[in-house]
């Protein structure tokens, strides 16, 4: 047994990466100056000469058609929030009737979807459809399914971003660009380029794929629209961390192999809080690569799930009255020689330099706040946040006692007891050392420092990161700028005290948005207000300040967005909201009408005919219980009846609307508020009738189902 488990971890290493087309690859197969132009291009973006890419694609195809690969597609990331792919095929006729495989080095840099069918919010009149594709060099090609996946940047043909990508790699660029500036003001001249990495913990729920097809808001809207809560949900905490049930454990297993083979770094994986609820946690990355990667999880998770006859859902809230489904995003920035510039150092210089990273963040996400809430906003993920579970809608930073002590004794000059771990004085030079702490076990923090990394908690997990990752770097760009700007000038041997008189006035300015209690709580709310922090509660609420003038300043200052790829943004993200809630409400109409219905009317008729037989055989008397279940049921009938009367009424007026956040307002005041009674109301029905007479699963089915 030892001896066989010993033989099948033996080829780890060799199956890691096996479908990418990866550095290593690229060393081993390119020539020299060909392998450095692309790494110079991948770093840098300088332009790719045509006979270096030639020789790219030649090699490229060569290595893809030799791991089985009869295809090439570009790879890439439009405003649906999933990937895109349309496949070529190698093949060129030379005539005669015969091929040859054939790739060029045109092919590999650009390509041309036809783009009229994806989301642009008005950036792409139809005369321009065309949008094209670019390569991204610096995230890895790989194979999957026979076809070689370059992954592209999408764009119309005016330059315009119409995809996740490229705003993300210009945020990275911009977050290098000022991280460098500051870092050279700070003396740290060696720097010449930082990465911002990301780590991206994945939750998901796996249910039985026959129950899954029998549901169709699960197969329709991911989420179900109806179902009363099972007797027993998370409450007694018996699955986080929670023995793999066997199913499930080979699911992961597979799907780890799956995910290896394509080099996406997966670590970690457990059960979460909720019954049926798992978690996969990879190797931190690149911002981009990571990204890629995530999107590449989900995909995965979803197909390997199918094969294993399971249903993967990713949806932030498959489930009413159980636990949500979030995407951890860890991120933090290192430099060109891998130092990670959230790690506190063991010296003063580092620790200045430290506190400076630390507070120019906390800054960013004090003056951003709101950017950050919204880059986090879906109709999914508002049924998650605020509720008793995710990070509440209010964004705040915790940074754990410790660091909480250091930044108030610099505040107020005092000297920093330390809680017995760090012992430090602080006087107007001296700035402390401080040693890493990691113990913040704080899980209601929105936006947390864990010890060498923040971790932004209120993603959803169906988000592509993507989006936090974009306002992210953007806004701590802008922090830094400001904090740059501040110390220019300074001469070496005033620095430090210009340094810590900065920091004293940042804390000053953004202590209001650290907060290390538990940020689940009304008092919290209550106290945020007071602060003067926004809780900005629904999409539509938060929606309108991606277009405010400091949001249009911040990113068009950053060349991340410019104004009008800004205000597309904003409507696709409107309209999306909008689109989600109308196919629910339209699921949830059909769902009531014909398959609950169906098991109401099967049921009460079996419980008129009971009754009717009982008083004929007990001469007109008896059946009490089924009469009293026939009148609640019947109650439970004309409220139902009355709730779906009104949300189709409210639905078809929501077709008449035009503007897209009255609409999106409409949805959330109107139809959501229809859609939760007329719940309310079929759950409380459900409670009554049969599991066998409904033609779908109920909770307790489907979340313990599994073995
Ligand atoms: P927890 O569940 O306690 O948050 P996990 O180990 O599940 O911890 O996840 C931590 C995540 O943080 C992993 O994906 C890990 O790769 C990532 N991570 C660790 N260090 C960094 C870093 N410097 N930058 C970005 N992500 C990081
Ligand atoms: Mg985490």
């Amino acid at each position: 047994m030892e001896e066989e488990k010993m033989c099948s971890t033996a080829g780890l290493p060799e199956i890691f990466g096996s479908l990418v087309f990866n550095d290593q690859v690229m060393k081993e197969r390119l020539p020299k100056e060909v392998y450095q132009a692309v790494h110079e291009t991948a770093k840098n973006g300088t332009h790719l000469k045509l006979e270096v890419a030639n020789t790219v694609a030649t090699v490229m195809k060569n290595w893809a058609v030799e791991h089985g690969a009869t295809h090439f597609t570009h790879w890439f990331q439009p405003m649906t929030g999933l990937t895109a792919e349309k496949h070529d095929s190698f093949i060129t006729p030379i005539g005669d009737g015969k091929i040859i495989m054939d790739f060029s080095g045109k092919e590999l840099v650009k390509g041309e979807p036809d783009a009229s069918s994806f989301p642009s919010g008005g950036l792409r009149a139809t005369f321009e459809a065309r949008g094209y594709t670019a390569w991204d060099p610096s995230s890895p090609a790989f194979i999957k399914d026979g076809t070689l996946y370059i992954p592209t940047a999408f764009c119309s043909y005016g330059g315009q971003a119409l995809d996740k990508k490229t705003p993300l790699l210009r945020s990275m660029e911009a977050l290098n660009a000022s991280t460098i500036n500051l870092l050279h003001i700070l003396g740290n001249k060696e720097v010449k380029h930082i990465d911002t990495t990301v780590g991206a913990e994945q939750e998901y729920f796996l249910i039985d794929k026959d129950m899954y097809l029998k549901r169709k808001d699960l197969v329709m809207t991911g989420r179900t629209l109806i179902g009363a809560p099972a007797p027993k949900g998370q409450e007694m905490d018996d699955h986080y961390f929670g023995v793999l049930k066997p199913k499930v454990a080979e699911y992961m297993h597979d799907l780890d192999m799956e995910l290896w083979k394509l080099g996406v770094p997966a670590k970690t994986k457990h059960n979460e809080v909720a019954p049926s609820q798992h978690e996969l946690a990879p190797v931190f990355e690149t911002a981009n690569v990571a990204v890629d990667h995530n999107q590449l999880v989900m995909e995965i998770m979803k197909k390997v799930a199918d094969r294993h006859h399971l249903a993967c859902l990713i949806h932030e809230k498959p489930f009413e009255g159980i636990n949500g489904s979030g995407k951890h995003n860890n991120w933090s920035l290192v430099t060109d020689s891998g130092e990670n510039l959230l790690d506190p150092g063991s010296t003063p210089a580092e620790n200045l330099q430290f506190l400076v990273i630390l507070l120019g963040i906390i800054k960013a996400v004090d003056d951003y706040q709101d950017l950050m809430r919204v880059s986090v906003a879906t109709a999914g993920n508002d049924h998650r946040l605020g509720a008793n579970e995710a990070p509440p809608a209010v964004v705040s930073v915790f940074i754990g006692d410790e660091l909480e002590g250091v930044l108030k004794s610099i505040e107020d000059g005092s000297a920093f007891k330390g809680t017995g771990k760090t012992q430090m004085e602080i006087g107007a030079h001296v700035l402390p050392h401080i040693l890493r702490d990691t113990t913040d076990r704080n899980r209601t923090s929105p936006f947390a420092f864990t010890g060498n990394k923040f971790e932004f908690r209120m993603p959803g997990s169906s988000l592509s990161i993507a989006d936090p990752n974009i306002i992210l770097n953007t806004a701590v760009a802008e922090a830094f700028d400001e904090i740059s700007e501040k110390l220019k000038g300074v001469k070496k041997e005033d620095l430090a005290s210009a340094v810590h008189e900065l920091l004293k006035e940042l804390i000053a300015s953004h202590k209001r948005i650290i907060f290390n209690g538990n940020g689940y709580t009304d008092e919290w709310i209550e106290e945020a207000a007071k602060r003067g922090l926004d809780n900005l509660k629904s999409l539509p609420e938060a929606m309108p300040r991606l277009i405010s003038e400091k949001s249009i300043g911040l990113f068009t200052k950053h060349k991340v967005f410019t104004e009008e790829e800004l205000k597309s943004r904003y409507e696709i993200f409107l309209e999306n909201y909008s689109k989600t809630i109308h196919i629910e409400a339209l699921t949830m109409i059909e769902m009531v009408r014909k398959d609950f219905t169906s098991g109401f009317v099967a049921y009460t008729k079996e419980l008129t005919e009971e009754a009717l037989n009982k008083r004929e055989l007990l001469d007109g008397k008896g059946a009490s219980y089924e009469v009293t279940l026939l009148k609640k049921l019947d109650a439970s009938g004309t409220e139902i009846n009355k709730r779906l009367s009104a949300l189709i009424r409210d639905v078809a007026k929501a077709e008449s609307e035009n503007d897209a956040l009255k609409d999106a307002e409409y949805y959330h005041d109107a139809i959501l508020e229809d859609m939760s009674k007329l719940r309310a109301a079929v759950d409380e029905a459900e409670v009554y009738i049969p599991d066998e007479f409904l033609p779908y699963p109920t909770y307790g089915e489907m979340l313990f189902a599994l073995r």
